[in-house]
């Protein structure tokens, strides 16, 4: 059985499939639509130049989805999940894939999901300006959109935008094109916070509010489900091993799950790569350990930036193609400054080459 219905359960499933396991599978997903990617959701649906079909998630045949019905709690001795609507599944091997959700500060717009995204999307159809809590990727990619869109955009955070993603070259390089594109940034010292109302934010006492304000303050893993069940579960999701396993027969992949000693790693790539091992892990306890690649790209203001690797906050890169000036780059970060790490903005160089670079 696999609980979760975006990129790692379909990832897990499709590689159950593909390996040659031919029993049941069940997935079971809290959201009423079919299986769909998320980057899209800040990018191409939210600006409106792709349909909510554009992000569809290939299943492979064979597996039974099961919408709009939750995960709801696990019998790990019994091999049984309770579902929302009264059902119980029984299971030889499960796998967690139930991800996450937003960080809800107070009202307004949150963007995670495909009903979030078209919400959104024709909020800003009506919107006269915009302001946006969060000045991560995410925040950034929704702000790149609004003044795409011409709508005034202030961005508020008590961090530097970007830094912790992107380190401080390439941080600067896209607060840089933010800021040229007409972002208005606010930095309080403190945790910007909602009024009771949720229509107004304060940054150091001031008053900020906008027509449409999205908070965009990172994620919160989909685990409450496991409580009681024995597993280990911490502020950063279930924890499993170095093969991606939380109990004999029970797997977990995505943003649900934590690396024992690792830091999570809520990105794309991840949860397909984790997917793919976890199903392995099922089907073969001894497997070698899944060898994480960190890989990230974020999409805003022109810039289309990849990152292989984990960016050293304040080392000076390499530049190994391009000057900054044309903004496209390819950056090496020098072997001390962190283990390995490669970035590239409006380069058409491929990630796997990418990869070799940073290894
Ligand atoms: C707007 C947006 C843009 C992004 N852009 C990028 C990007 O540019 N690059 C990048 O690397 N990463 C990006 N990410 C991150 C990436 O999309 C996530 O890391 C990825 O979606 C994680 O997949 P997942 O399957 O683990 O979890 P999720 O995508 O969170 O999916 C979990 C699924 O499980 C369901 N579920 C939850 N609880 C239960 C339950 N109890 N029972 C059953 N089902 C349940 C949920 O409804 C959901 O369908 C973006 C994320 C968002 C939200």
């Amino acid at each position: 059985m696999v609980a979760g219905g975006s990129l790692a359960a379909v990832s897990a499933a499709n590689a159950l499939r593909a390996a040659g396991f031919d029993g049941r599978i069940t997935m079971v997903s809290a959201e009423s639509r079919a299986p769909y990617s998320r980057p899209p959701l800040s990018k191409d649906i939210l600006s409106g130049t792709h349909g909510p079909g554009s992000a569809d998630l290939p299943l492979a045949d064979g597996i039974e989805l099961r919408l709009g019905v939750r995960a709801a709690g696990l019998d790990t001795a019994a091999r049984r999940v309770r579902l929302s609507d009264g059902d119980e599944l029984p299971y030889d091997g499960l796998v967690v894939a139930t991800g996450a959700r937003a960080h809800r500060l107070g009202g307004g717009f949150t963007l995670r999901t495909m009903d979030d995204a078209l919400a959104l999307r024709d909020a800003l159809d009506a919107a006269g300006d915009v302001l946006i809590v969060g000045a991560g990727p995410l925040g950034m990619e929704i702000a790149s959109v609004c003044l795409a869109r011409r709508l005034p955009t202030t961005v508020v955070d008590h961090m530097p935008p970007l830094r912790r993603h992107l380190g401080r070259h390439l941080s600067d390089l896209a607060v840089r094109a933010a800021r040229e594109a007409g972002v208005r940034f606010v930095r309080p010292r403190a945790p910007a916070t909602f009024a009771a109302d949720g229509r107004t934010v304060y940054a150091d006492g001031r008053a900020l509010t906008a027509d449409v304000i999205v908070t965009a303050a990172g994620d919160r893993p989909n685990v409450e489900w496991l409580a009681g069940s024995g597993l280990e579960i911490t502020a950063d999701g279930l924890v499993v091993d170095a093969r991606l396993r939380a109990a004999p027969e029970i797997v977990g992949a995505g943003d649900a799950v934590v690396r024992r000693g690792a830091a999570r790693t809520p990105l794309w790539t991840a949860a397909l790569e984790q997917g793919r091992a976890a199903a392995l892990t099922l089907l073969s306890p001894d497997v070698p350990a899944h060898v994480p690649r960190p890989y990230f790209w974020t999409e805003q203001f022109g810039l289309s930036i990849k990152v292989c690797g984990p960016v050293p906050d304040d080392a000076e890169p390499l530049t190994v193609s391009g000057a900054p000036a044309e903004r496209s780059l390819v950056l090496r970060w020098p072997p001390g400054d962190a283990p390995g790490c490669a970035a590239s903005v409006n380069h058409p160089m491929p990630i796997a080459k990418l990869r070799r670079l940073a290894a």
